[in-house]
This record gives structure tokens, C-alpha cells and sequence, in this order.
């Protein structure tokens, strides 16, 4: 886990990995990505957001059913606040709402770290049937700022 990285942690980090982005980033970038912690869980590991905003934002943003597995949340062990992006690897989009989308518990450890086009490999090698929800889900406009 990336959780407790500092941000000159990030920085090396992202060195090793060599994206060039990394050398952009602000204050604030860290600042959001540390606000992200204190924003996303609520009652321990069953539900997602820590505060009336992210609360609220869970709510609007799913409804009954996982958007990857399409089983319902509940048979899931809930929901989670999943980064498309990740952000130990970005941490700028931490709290870009582009980036987040509400997938269940056991996707969202099933993606891990991957990078979003790893992810789609690997779901339409793993769970072809699936692979047209992800292509969907795919974060267009960020993956162009990337460019
Ligand atoms: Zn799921």
C-alpha cells in the first residue's frame, strides 16, 4: 500500500517508474491525496465514504449493482471508491472525480495497481464477458491528458 507515502516518497517513486508527470506535482496534489484518505470509508470495511460529502457522493454515483461484476454491492462486500487511475501512480487525480467510480470490494482488490489499459487486458483476457462494461467505463478524457 501507497497510504502512508510522503510526498518525497512519491517523487522517487516516481522516478523508478520514470513518468515524467511526476516533477509537476503540487502541494495541493499532495494535499488531495492525502485528503482522500479521510474521505473514503466509513463503517470499517463494509461501506465507503468517511464524510457527509463522500457519503453523498457514493449515493449518487452507484446503484444496486457493481458496475465490473454486476452483482449486487451487498453480495460483494459492499462498496468501495475505486481510482481508474491509480494513485500511486497519479497522485494528481486522487480527488478528480473523472478519476473515481464505485466499484464493489472484491473488484476493486481483483484491479489492484493496474494501470487502466492493464486492467482492460486483463478483464477481456479473464472475464471477456465483462470487457465491454470496462471499454465503457474507460476514462477517456483523463487517459488524453496523459498524452
Ligand atoms: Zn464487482
Amino acid at each position: 500500500m501507497t497510504d502512508d507515502k510522503t510526498l518525497q516518497e512519491l517523487v522517487e517513486q516516481a522516478e523508478k517508474v520514470g513518468n515524467k508527470r511526476y516533477h509537476k506535482l503540487t502541494q495541493q496534489d499532495f494535499e488531495n491525496y492525502r485528503k482522500f484518505d479521510y474521505w473514503r470509508y466509513i463503517n470499517g470495511d463494509s461501506e465507503c465514504g468517511t464524510t457527509t460529502e463522500s457519503q453523498q457522493w457514493v449515493r449518487e454515483n452507484s446503484e444496486y449493482h457493481c458496475p465490473v461484476c454486476g452483482q449486487r454491492y451487498r453480495d460483494r462486500s459492499g462498496r468501495s471508491i475505486d481510482h481508474k487511475l491509480p494513485r500511486a501512480q497519479y497522485p494528481w487525480l486522487s480527488m478528480d472525480f473523472r478519476n473515481l467510480w464505485v466499484i464493489c470490494h472484491h473488484c476493486n482488490q481483483e484491479k489492484g495497481e493496474r494501470h487502466w489499459y492493464e486492467y482492460e487486458r486483463y478483464m477481456l483476457a479473464q472475464h471477456p464477458n465483462r470487457y465491454p462494461d470496462i471499454v465503457f467505463a474507460r476514462p477517456r478524457q483523463l487517459l488524453k491528458t496523459l498524452r
